[in-house]
């Protein structure tokens, strides 16, 4: 592989190594290692000093076979558009491995949008509708938010959009705030959902959650609600979380032993899931390397940040002790590390499964918006616990007989139901 660090390139080779195990003919293999269609292009926003600043904006549909493309939007500094295929393409796997009838998307734009005013995001993003508009929608593709968007960007697209096309249209985005087309649930989906696939494999390897301890890199949306749910849903104990220091330009990793209090930190975080260090002190916490997270001695690690982030460097801090890794990140584990993890003898749960959560409630999202009838949050999360619930146990047991790694057979059970379903429409 030319480029080891590539996320695109990883999330070729993953699906290469799976669709020889499978014999997939080359035809086949061609048409999956590729997005369907790709949009490049540049958004003129006025910014609040009255100049124009352009911005380059993306959005991939890998494949839409099971149902209109779905996935985030990324907006970062250093996106580039490997990073959103790569992402396109997982969403391709994650909707299927999950069995919703949704395909593959991802877009962004290259921004730091901790950089902009709330009028300048709001502009950014209408902008990115007005170049998008013809290419999306409820049946066509469907936007959600990721690293760096939050719900109220989603609510000024789905206004945008609905001028544009004369309709009130809530289903055309999802991650739309409550009260304004949003599902309850929706915020704490992905890390909840992160929680029931550990629940589910502590049980598969008979581990008692009640006396586990987890180190977690991240605390945006996805860490927040694991490290909420570690706690109140397993009744585990979480020893420290990082985070990015945009003032600082590094990581952290921020732990207070026994007294950990996720929702204290949560209560100082930015919307950028950037931790005031000053009050994080003065409350008792102690502040480390952001590499720190990586070597606890804990029995679960959840990288729960950006791709890359577990790889040759770093992979033999991880200590004896770890049993789990339950990706919250997309792409978190380079291939290298991956191999390093497998010989270690570790239980990984594979991204696309485990931050499943977050698309299954988006989907809910959509069929409550079609509806125009909402659940309750208790329906919300107990329906995605199912959903979850039968996924993991679908991997798992490719897993078993196959006698293949839990990411593998993630990618086993989504491939066979894109195949199954691209014969089923005759387009193989
Ligand atoms: P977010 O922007 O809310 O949070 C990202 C967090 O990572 C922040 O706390 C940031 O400070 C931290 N971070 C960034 N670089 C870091 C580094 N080098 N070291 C330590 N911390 C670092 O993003 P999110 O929505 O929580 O998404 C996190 C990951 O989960 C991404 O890979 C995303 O694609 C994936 N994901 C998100 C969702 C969702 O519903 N939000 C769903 C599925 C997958």
């Amino acid at each position: 592989m030319k480029n080891p660090t590539n996320p695109f390139a990883i999330a070729q080779q993953q699906f290469k190594n799976v669709a020889q195990l499978l014999d997939i003919n080359p035809t086949i293999q061609e048409f999956l290692l590729w997005p369907q269609k790709e949009y490049h292009f540049r958004i003129p926003v006025q910014m609040d000093n009255g100049e124009i600043q352009m911005f380059e904006g993306f959005r991939v549909q890998h494949n839409n076979v099971r149902g209109p493309n779905k996935g985030g939007l990324r907006f970062h500094p250093s996106e580039t558009i490997d990073s959103i295929r790569a992402l396109a393409m997982w969403m391709t796997w994650k909707c299927a491995v999950v069995n919703i009838p949704l395909g593959g998307g991802k877009g962004g734009v290259i921004v730091d949008p901790a950089k902009l005013s709330p009028q300048e995001k709001e502009r950014l993003v209408r902008g990115w509708v007005r170049k998008m508009w013809k290419n999306i929608g409820p049946r066509q593709d469907v936007p959600a938010p990721d690293v760096g968007t939050n719900p109220q960007m989603m609510g000024w697209m789905m206004d945008e959009y609905s001028k544009i096309i004369g309709k009130y249209t809530p289903g055309v985005i999802t991650g739309k705030p409550v009260g304004g087309g949003g599902s309850l649930g929706r915020k704490e989906a992905t890390g909840y959902g992160v929680i029931y696939n550990i629940r589910e494999a502590m049980k598969h390897l008979k581990i008692e959650s009640q006396k586990t301890k987890a180190a977690i890199q991240g605390f945006g949306n996805v860490a927040q609600y694991a490290a909420i749910g570690f706690k109140e849903i397993l009744g585990g104990e979480v020893v420290c979380v990082s985070y990015w220091d945009a003032q600082d330009s590094k990581a952290y990793t921020v732990s207070k032993g026994k007294d950990f209090d996720a929702r204290f930190l949560q209560s100082i975080t930015n919307q950028y899931g950037s931790i005031n260090k000053k009050l994080a002190i003065e409350n008792g916490y102690t502040i480390e390397d952001g590499n720190a997270w990586i070597a606890q001695d804990v029995d679960i690690i959840i990288p729960a940040a950006m791709e890359g982030q577990i790889n040759a460097g770093n992979v033999h801090n991880i200590s004896n002790k770890v049993k789990i890794i339950a990706e919250g990140a997309n792409g978190p584990t380079t291939l290298e590390a991956d191999a390093a993890i497998q010989q270690k003898n570790i239980f990984l749960i594979p991204d696309f499964l485990c931050n499943s959560g977050g698309v299954t409630v988006s989907y809910f999202e959509s069929v409550q918006n079609d509806m125009n009838f909402y659940w309750t949050k208790q329906e919300v999360l107990e329906k995605e616990d199912n959903i979850l619930c039968s996924a993991f146990g679908s991997v798992l047991e490719m897993a078993t007989t196959q006698d293949v790694p839990m990411r593998d057979a993630a990618y086993m059970v989504a491939i066979e139901r894109v195949i199954k379903a691209m014969h089923l429409r005759g387009w193989i």
